[in-house]
């Protein structure tokens, strides 16, 4: 059976997926790939670049996952401050490695932006890409010590960002609910399931094959080798990349349990008319907010707002979720009752206990990443390259992230009641701060 895509608007208005089939009879690969998102096709790009003869499969089509669904904001700076990323590995791995990763790390993440726009023109990737910059704005006042953190850490640590006031916040977002922000000048937007299918093409022309709508079932060893084997078919491989995030299932057992797949919810309006598109987000920044239950936003190449949130029922988002995102809507820009949304889906979000992306190596010659806590548009593109990378044979002391060992979040299989629990909670705490600015 075919898995539906959403009815997104990203869906909608994509340029053509790339011919695909599903995998039939027994192959061999140098590298087989298992999810044809973001990470997966980076790594075949890369990979085939190199000669290396690589099979993608997924159990959708190309773009099913996170990477066809998400808000296409393009963002350099990761979830914490350098000196914050620098303690956490200091404690696993000492000082010095710490300081050393970390250093790789932040400069990897603040160079993301740019790899992904230089990836786009290289290959022609046709995807509405837009390099105006980030807004990220405080939601109340309780927020502003961890901002400011965050600014001055990524300012020292050499990120184009700057600070912005309350009034250039309201004047740049067309909002009048938030109080002062940054902007980081390197990070865009693009249309996310154009831009994977333009990466799909460009990995095809470099030589990958892509198989579509082929769930790899079992992972198994055959001597120096990997079989990966799906209902229809067969792939032996020397290597294998496990690209799944969010989608991740049981097939590397314990890869799942090391994130939690949270929801997020995307709704775009109508096309917006020419008063309220010169309001909002006039210079045409994405935006995103420093609530726990986060709200970010972007405008389309059509002038559409795509406005984003977690969600706490599932991808489909159910009635409760709408209201959710209606109201969030409302509370961002209270000046436009009138909005109304064509498009709202929905997807899942990697979120790791640590807020940082990880490479995890399994067993030998496998590889996984995964975990981009929701700011995986520039990070899996990266991610993908760094898999590629260790996949060839560069050490693991050399990569921007230590290979860590698989850590299962606690009590993971409570994670949706968690989930349904927590958020109207979070929701509270984020509604009380926002009325003291
Ligand atoms: C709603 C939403 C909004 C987001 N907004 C943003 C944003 O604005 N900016 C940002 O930076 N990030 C955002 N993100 C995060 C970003 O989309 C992800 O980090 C990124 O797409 C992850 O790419 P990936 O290739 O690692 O995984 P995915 O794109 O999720 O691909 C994983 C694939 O693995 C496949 N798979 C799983 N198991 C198997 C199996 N056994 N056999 C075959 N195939 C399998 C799945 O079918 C899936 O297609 C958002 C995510 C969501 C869900």
């Amino acid at each position: 059976m075919k898995l539906p895509l959403p009815d997104s608007l990203w869906a909608a208005t994509a340029n053509p997926c790339p011919e695909t089939q599903q995998l039939t009879g027994d192959l061999t690969a140098d590298v087989a790939i298992v999810g044809a998102g973001f990470t997966g096709l980076r790594a075949a790009l890369e990979l085939s670049q190199q000669g290396v003869n690589v099979i993608v499969v997924d159990a959708g089509q190309v773009g099913w996952g996170a990477s066809g669904r998400n808000g296409g904001q393009v963002n350099p700076i990761a979830h914490e401050a350098p000196e914050t990323i620098q303690k956490k590995w200091a404690k696993l791995y000492g000082e010095k490695q710490a300081t050393e990763y970390t250093e790789r790390f932040t400069n990897v993440y603040m160079g993301a932006a740019d790899e992904l726009f230089a990836l786009v023109k290289k290959h022609n990737i046709e995807c509405s890409a837009e390099q105006n910059g980030w807004i990220r704005s405080v939601h109340g006042s309780a927020a502003i010590p961890a901002f400011e953190t965050m600014l001055k850490g990524w300012q020292d640590a050499g990120a184009d960002i700057e600070a912005l006031d309350a009034a250039q916040v309201e004047k740049m977002s067309g909002s009048p609910s938030y109080g002062q922000g940054w902007i980081a000048k390197r990070a865009g937007s693009v249309q996310p399931m154009s831009y994977v299918r333009g990466l799909a093409g460009a990995a095809l022309e470099a030589g990958a094959t892509i198989y579509s709508d082929t769930r790899i079932e079992t992972l198994s060893q055959e001597s120096s080798q990997w079989k990966l084997t799906a209902a229809t078919g067969s792939i032996t491989a020397d290597k294998v990349l496990l690209c799944t995030n969010g989608y991740s299932d049981q097939l590397m057992p314990g890869l799942a349990e090391t994130v939690v797949p949270v929801i997020s919810i995307q709704a775009a309006t109508q096309v917006l008319t020419e008063a309220q598109s010169e309001a909002i987000l006039p210079q045409r920044q994405t935006f995103a907010d420093t609530r726990r239950v986060i709200f970010y936003f972007k405008k389309t190449a059509e002038n559409r707002l795509v406005f984003g949130s977690a969600g706490v029922a599932d991808e489909i988002p159910d009635a409760a979720d709408r209201a959710r995102i209606m109201k969030g809507l409302q509370t961002v820009y209270p000046q436009f009752p009138e909005l109304k949304v064509d498009y709202i889906w929905g997807g899942r979000i990697a979120v790791t206990q640590d807020h940082l992306p990880h490479i995890h190596q399994p067993a030998s010659g496998i590889y996984a990443g995964l975990g981009c806590n929701g700011r995986g548009v520039a990070m899996s593109t990266v991610m993908g390259r760094l898999l590629a990378e260790a996949v060839m044979g560069k050490a693991d002391s050399e990569l921007p992230l230590p290979v860590t060992a698989m850590k299962k979040y606690p009590f993971h299989r409570f994670h949706r009641t968690g989930i349904r629990l927590l958020v109207p909670i979070k929701e509270l705490q984020d509604g009380y701060e926002a009325r003291l600015r």
